[in-house]
């Protein structure tokens, strides 16, 4: 229900603006984007900033062996058909919510233990429990989940 697929931007914006009629977009607005993106692809010294990035990536000999898709130009019919889709806000990560300490424990605004509140996982918050010291980094989420469950769970 989120995608839609045309041989043509105009079909493509015209089934769009049917999907979401409460947030339109002007298809003369995103002509022109795709159309100043695609003449810079054949040009080296291009100043578009996303296709600079991805040279950038692909310059490193791994991706160049793994990508399956070589940059293109999306308005040409060669590299149809164009696909829309939908995007839907979700929250991506809450970073903490309650402060504990590195036993689980929920702490009150002044830093006193709030007695029989335990907090485990991403609302007790890596940074702020500790258990990734000042930050967080990608990818190594759920490590922190199971492990500041177990201590909390222990110490319950
Ligand atoms: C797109 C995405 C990609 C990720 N990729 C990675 C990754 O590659 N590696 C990694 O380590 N981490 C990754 N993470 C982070 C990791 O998934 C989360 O940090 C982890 O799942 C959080 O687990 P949690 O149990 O603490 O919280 P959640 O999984 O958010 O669980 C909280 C639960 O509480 C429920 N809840 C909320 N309010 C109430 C209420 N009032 N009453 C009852 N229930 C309620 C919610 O419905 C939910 O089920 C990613 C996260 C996202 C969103």
């Amino acid at each position: 229900a989120d995608f839609i697929v045309a041989d043509d931007l105009d079909t493509l914006v015209t089934r769009m603006n049917a999907l979401t009629p409460d947030a339109p977009v002007r298809p003369d607005h995103i002509r022109a984007q795709i159309e100043a993106r695609d003449g810079q692809l054949d040009n080296p010294f291009g100043k578009d900033a996303q296709i600079t990035a991805i040279r950038g990536a692909r310059a490193y000999r791994g991706d160049r062996l793994i990508r399956t898709a070589k940059p293109h130009a999306i308005l040409d019919p060669a590299n149809g058909p164009l696909i829309a889709v939908r995007l839907n806000i979700l929250t991506r990560k809450s970073l903490g919510g309650l402060h504990s300490d590195l036993q689980g424990r929920v702490l009150t605004p002044e830093g006193t233990v709030l007695p029989g509140l335990y907090a485990a996982g991403e609302v007790c918050g890596f940074g702020g429990g500790g258990y990734h010291g000042y930050n967080a980094l990608e990818g190594t989420f759920l490590g922190g989940c199971l492990y500041s469950g177990r201590l909390a769970g222990q110490n319950a």
